[in-house]
């Protein structure tokens, strides 16, 4: 099988309410999607996205990846979509880095193999369970009984994980935090996430001054040397989300001991092939693991619903419903939806969502072998 066609759509998603990042980072309103069609000479035809979180979340932007994809449309063009290391060798020899700008072809690809062996992309990797994956709620920072209100509305319907966002002033986030965890139930869980707001010196604070409270802190510093400083400041175990990008990223986090969970996001650190690599070094060495999508539609939500399945449960500390946040639908009717509080990956061949071409308008890239 060879794949023949990559064509490339551009969406803009518009978000329900303006987002303003942690940190001082802009504000924004819409998210720049990318979505990729590669038809192959078997007649099957996959989909993958790529939807950065805004441009400043992390180093990846929407028009980056269809100039990554142009860059790489003739290393792609040609190869079997069912051989996912050769794909990706293929990409990471014409393109060095740009993990984000790979990572929806690699979906596409996947979602081929997955029809062409009639099995999910849970199913092919390794997945028997369909307990489903609880999505975290995503919790603005603010006064404290405003958060609170946040988590109470989340937890009408049915959330029991919630991604609650700190990383202010040392007091403020202190207060913040001890509020919280009096008002927590006790089936839920809360991750406090800095998205890398504190200096080292705030981290150990923070963290040491509500050691006694059990809680896990996300990406409390800006870079992996950052948290390798914070973890001999502090016994508070941690999470390591934007600064986990590639395998050795990965590997060590788990030899040097900086974190204890993996906050995994698929289009950041490149796809499925090269994730499902952090995953089994994670599972080897005791890290428990969120699964999200930096942001987008339904599809990139699916594609996390079906990887994070393939976790034994008791490893599997969430995932994330995006698409919850948007106005508009990518693919009505389709894919992971929000089914009390968890997403469930479908036994359907593939990840099973089919874009509307209607909805996403004409390719603004069509690339033929
Ligand atoms: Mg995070």
């Amino acid at each position: 099988m060879k794949i023949t066609r990559i064509s490339v759509f551009q969406k803009n998603l518009p978000l329900k309410e303006p987002y303003w990042l942690s940190g001082g980072r802009l504000r924004f309103d819409v998210l720049d999607a990318t979505f990729v069609k590669l038809e192959t000479d078997a007649g099957i035809t996959g989909w993958g996205e790529g939807t950065p979180w805004g441009h400043t979340y992390v180093p990846a932007h929407g028009p980056g990846i269809r100039a990554g994809i142009e860059t790489m449309a003739s290393a792609i063009l040609g190869q079997d979509p069912r051989c996912h290391e050769a794909v990706e060798r293929s990409m990471d020899l014409c393109l060095p880095g740009h993990l984000y700008a790979k990572a929806p072809v690699d979906l596409a690809c996947w979602d081929i193999a997955g029809q062409s062996s009639g099995l999910s992309i849970a199913s092919m990797l390794g997945a028997t369970d369909e307990d489903g994956t609880w999505i975290a709620s995503s919790v603005s920072s603010g006064a404290p009984d405003y958060m609170v209100g946040i988590i109470e509305r989340y937890r009408a319907l049915g959330y029991k994980i919630h991604s609650v966002k700190v990383g202010g002033d040392v007091e403020r986030d202190i207060e913040r935090i001890r509020y919280i965890e009096a008002a927590r139930l006790d089936d839920e869980h809360i991750l406090y996430d800095v998205n890398r707001a504190w200096t080292r010196r705030e981290a150990a604070l923070v963290m040491n001054a509500v050691s006694d409270l059990g809680i896990t802190v996300e990406q409390p510093g800006e870079t992996l040397d950052d948290i390798a400083a914070i973890r001999k400041l502090t016994t508070t175990p941690i999470s390591v989300d934007e600064t986990l990008v590639t395998l050795q990223d990965a590997m060590r986090i788990v030899t040097d001991g900086i974190g204890e969970v993996f906050g995994v996001k698929l289009n950041r650190v490149g796809g499925l092939t090269k994730a499902r690599r952090m995953r089994d070094l994670g599972l080897a060495n005791g890290i428990q693991m969120y699964v999200m999508a930096t942001g987008g539609s339904v599809l990139a939500d699916t594609e996390a619903a079906h990887f994070a399945q393939s976790l034994p449960p008791e490893f599997r500390l969430g995932t994330w419903s995006c698409q919850e946040m948007l106005t508009i639908d990518i693919a009505p009717g389709q894919g992971a939806r929000n089914l009390g509080g968890k997403l469930f990956a479908s036994r359907t061949p593939g990840h099973g969502v089919v874009p509307d071409e209607d909805v996403l308008g004409s390719p603004v890239a069509v690339y033929d072998a």
